[in-house]
């Protein structure tokens, strides 16, 4: 796992803040977060082993971390202090459910080649590699190029939002994304959605990103499931499961270490579909992300339902 690690803050309010509205919050929750440590805490909640990179700065957030690794069960070892802030993010949650955040990826940014090149014999013992985009680009494509050199798939899911360069998108086997992120790369690579929408432009992204080098598109619509297709061609439809959602915060993450650890077990994709939807649905049932997590016995029961 590469990266990242932040701070995050969680304001609940009965609706979400229009621009330019001051709203009153109900309640703050902080918690160690950050795209790489939830999906990190997800997979190790899942029973998977897990090492890599996480960058911290050297003020006075760093010293969530170590706490943070240890109560997911993560080594502290994979703990890298870089010279300046911490990754912090800041989010709402609504009474719906519905949230929005913004994050300072601080360190995160910081994470070099060289690093990664340093733990290159973590990575080429890796069952998979994965990453996000709350670091920079250099670190995934040096980590990418060492996996997928040795056949190791990796997974990447492009948040926030930029760009894949075409050199991360020749190493990437799995790309994970949700709708805002789906539409975004599809403006860039293939145009907008037509009059079917999204769903249905799934497949021609799918083959523009299978003709750059990923074998697996995946594409989370919320309450409204996945689409996952192979080989650029073969679509996987899962749908999302019907439960009372009261905080979508993590259901990305959740899914997106559900998936994982479905394939890292050799899973079909469709089994690792369905374990990453009862992830996701699991975490939007409950408050805040670390302890929404599910485990296999939960995921187990859940499928069984
Ligand atoms: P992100 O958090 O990255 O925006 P999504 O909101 O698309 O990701 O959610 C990821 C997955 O989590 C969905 O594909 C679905 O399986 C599950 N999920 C999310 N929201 C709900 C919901 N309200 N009810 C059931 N499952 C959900």
């Amino acid at each position: 796992m590469l990266g990242s690690f932040v701070a995050a803050g969680t304001f609940r309010v009965d609706r979400l803040p229009r621009p330019g509205e001051s709203l009153r919050a109900s309640a703050i929750a902080w918690e160690p977060g950050g795209k790489g440590f939830n999906v990190a805490a997800g997979l190790r909640r899942l029973g998977i082993a897990v090492d890599g990179l996480i960058p911290i700065g050297t003020d006075h957030l760093a010293a969530l971390a170590e706490p943070a690794l240890r109560r997911m069960g993560l080594p502290t070892s994979m703990i890298r202090p870089h010279p300046g802030s911490t990754g912090i993010g800041v989010g709402f949650v609504g009474t719906d459910g519905e949230n929005c955040l913004a994050v300072h990826p601080g360190a995160n940014l910081l994470l070099s080649r060289e690093t990664v090149r340093s733990a290159a014999a973590g990575i080429l013992s890796s069952a998979m590699v994965l990453a996000q985009f709350e670091i920079g680009d250099d670190p995934v494509a040096e980590a990418f190029a060492i996996a997928r050199g040795a056949g190791i798939p990796t997974l990447l899911n492009p948040s926030p939002f930029r760009l894949p360069s075409d050199e991360i998108l020749a190493a990437t086997t799995i790309l994970v994304l949700n709708e805002t992120e789906a539409e975004a790369l599809l403006g860039r690579l293939a145009g907008p959605a037509g009059t079917g929408g999204l769903r249905a432009a799934a497949e021609g992204l799918a083959r523009a990103l299978h003709a750059r080098g990923v074998e697996v598109l995946v594409i989370t619509f919320g309450a409204a499931g996945a689409r996952i297709v192979l080989g650029g061609s073969t679509i996987l439809d899962q749908r999302a499961y019907q439960v009372t959602a009261v905080d979508t915060l993590g259901a990305g993450d959740a899914f997106t270490a559900g998936l994982a650890a479905g394939f890292v077990a050799g899973r079909h994709w469709d089994a690792s579909g369905r374990i990453a939807a009862a992830c996701g649905a699991l975490m939007v049932t409950r408050h805040g992300v670390l302890d929404g997590l599910p485990d296999p016995a939960e995921v187990g029961d859940f499928l069984r339902i």
